[in-house]
């Protein structure tokens, strides 16, 4: 089955005259060891699709299934398991914990589930973010890059099946953002897992294998092995 499957969703914010609509009817499939592309103008319905998605927001109406698993039938104890042993999540804002090391924020969701890191692909998660020393230090005393590559490297670190990234390279010089893409790239190519990342960039979506174009609220086009000219 697909990774993901997200049918008529459909959300909207506000009361009476201030009602917005952030998803509009939307149906999507997201295959199974793909790296997507979610592009379109701000306010389009972006961060939200990938919330809902990953079960850290609730739609108004439709169904996302997660593999096999409905959403919208899971009770909070079956959606803090889904969150914990199978998603992985970038958030815009980064969300570390203050009160904890860059290293710790990293390896807290594998503390939490119980779960020990695959050696191997941890180190190399470790070594491609590239903090170096300052994964001793806490978010507050980390640039806004860096935190970004924390934020990275803990939602890929306990390698879960799907990740949902928003806009994982925003804060990033181009080199560093490469850097990371490729790391997406790879943990899809080596390892199977499925990535759905938020980008304003073309040069990010050219790392894809698709690319799903939202406006107001809905999907309005799709492009399969995107170039960077084909998304400027
Ligand atoms: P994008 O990620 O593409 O910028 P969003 O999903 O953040 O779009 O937002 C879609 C629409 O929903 C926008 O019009 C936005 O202003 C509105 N919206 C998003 N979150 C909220 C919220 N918590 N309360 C009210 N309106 C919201
Ligand atoms: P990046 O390119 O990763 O965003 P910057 O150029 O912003 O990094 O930061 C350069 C150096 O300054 C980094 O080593 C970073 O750790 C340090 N730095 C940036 N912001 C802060 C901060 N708020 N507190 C402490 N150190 C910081």
């Amino acid at each position: 089955p697909p990774a993901a499957r997200v049918r008529n969703l459909t959300k909207t914010y506000g009361l009476g005259q201030a009602l917005v609509t952030a998803l509009d009817d939307v149906t999507l499939d997201i295959a199974a060891g793909e790296f997507s592309a979610v592009m379109g103008p701000s306010g389009s319905g972006k961060s939200t699709l990938m919330h809902c998605c990953a079960a850290l927001d609730t739609a108004d109406t439709g169904s996302v299934f997660i593999g096999e698993q409905d959403l919208t039938k899971l009770k909070d104890k079956g959606l803090t398991r889904l969150r914990r042993d199978e998603i992985g999540f970038v958030f815009q804002s980064f969300n570390l914990v203050p009160t904890l090391t860059a290293e710790e924020n990293i390896t807290l969701p594998m503390s939490i589930a119980g779960r020990r890191p695959d050696r191997e692909w941890y180190d190399n998660v470790i070594a491609t973010v590239g903090l170096g020393d300052r994964l001793k230090h806490k978010p507050n005393e980390l640039s806004g890059g860096q935190q970004q590559r924390v934020a990275v490297a803990r939602a890929l670190a306990s390698r879960p099946r799907i990740v949902f990234a928003d806009e994982p390279t925003g804060n990033l010089d181009s080199r560093s953002g490469a850097e990371v893409l490729e790391l997406l790239r790879r943990s899809v190519d080596d390892h199977g897992q499925t990535v759905v990342m938020v980008t304003h960039d073309p040069v990010a979506a050219a790392y894809t294998d698709r690319v799903v174009f939202l406006a107001d609220g809905r999907v309005v086009d799709e492009l399969r092995d995107p170039t960077r000219e084909q998304v400027l």
